[in-house]
């Protein structure tokens, strides 16, 4: 039996208006485009308790929501997060020292920046099964949102990959990362890009509609619009990707009933023995790098 949630209807969490137009309906939920500010989101949503509570128990291995099973993908996993590291060097001073991975789940990414001489790596994860494996790999984690955790230092590097669309109080969050920023820190995230031309290719089927989880929809316009009042300025955006094998690449295809095409596709894989090889493939995301804004 899926589970049942409570729906709450919320104010848009860039401007604050209450004036929306219905886009489509997606399982159930409806997604709308704030009138004032052009921002797309979830409404009515899941109440933020109860989308906490979502986070905290079988996330990672869950049909109804979040990741069917998180651990079978662990080598494209870890080659993505290597590739967006990669992404993020240019824009990170000499100075590796202290990072914060948000949502970090089973701490691979914080292996990445280990292995790449950041000397004081943290992550933030809700899910209590990936708490118990980032302990056992003595990775310093709080089990605490980050819009309630204490500020105690300041980062140099701050990554949120595949997270501020499920941040149910965006603005407490944006706050506490400029609070938690380091003077010439950065932060680096990873996001479902409204604007980006898969969304307009796929319409309502664009897979990142995920409307129990992902609340929110950002274009760099709309995040550069909810940054600003917390003095925090976008420097850079980008098209970003994941790394996928053939299996994901067909599935994806499947998904969004190319049928033929996916016949097509797993027919050249096995020709050419291409079921190990992986690719970056666009997901309609963006990267984006964040500082201080200092005219602010
Ligand atoms: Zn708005």
């Amino acid at each position: 039996m899926p589970q049942t949630f409570d729906l709450q209807s919320y104010p848009c969490s860039v401007c604050g208006s209450t004036s929306f137009t219905h886009k489509y309906t997606i399982k159930g939920f409806n997604i709308v485009q704030c009138n004032a500010c052009s921002f797309v989101f979830v409404n009515p949503r899941i109440k933020t308790e109860e989308l906490y509570k979502l986070y905290t128990t079988d996330y990672f291995n869950n049909t109804q929501f979040g990741y069917e099973n998180y651990e079978l993908n662990a080598r494209l996993r870890i080659m993505t997060f290597e590739k967006w590291y990669s992404l993020i060097v240019p824009f990170v001073g000499r100075k590796k020292e202290k990072a914060l991975d948000i949502g970090c789940a089973a701490g691979d990414f914080i292996d990445v920046l280990m292995r790449n001489g950041w000397k004081d790596v943290e992550g933030i994860e809700l899910d209590t099964s990936m708490i118990e494996k980032l302990r056992k790999k003595n990775i310093p984690v709080s089990t605490t949102p980050i819009e309630k955790i204490e500020v105690k230092k300041k980062y140099d590097l701050i990554t949120l990959f595949d997270v501020v669309e499920h941040l149910p109080g965006l603005s407490d969050a944006l706050q506490k990362l400029h609070d938690i920023l380091e003077e010439d820190g950065v932060i680096a995230l990873i996001t479902p890009d409204y604007s980006s031309t898969q969304r307009k290719l796929f319409g309502k089927r664009w897979f990142q509609y995920k409307p129990y989880e992902h609340i929110q929809y950002f274009t760099p316009d709309t995040l550069a619009r909810a940054l600003k009042p917390h003095g925090l300025k976008i420097i850079h955006h980008s098209a970003s990707g994941q790394c996928a094998d053939a299996e994901f690449l067909g599935s994806r295809l499947e998904r969004y009933n190319f049928k033929a095409l996916a016949s097509l596709f797993n027919g050249v894989v096995n020709l050419f023995g291409l079921k190990n090889k992986a690719w970056y493939a666009d997901t309609g995301s963006m990267f984006v790098v964040i500082k201080h804004d200092k005219k602010a």
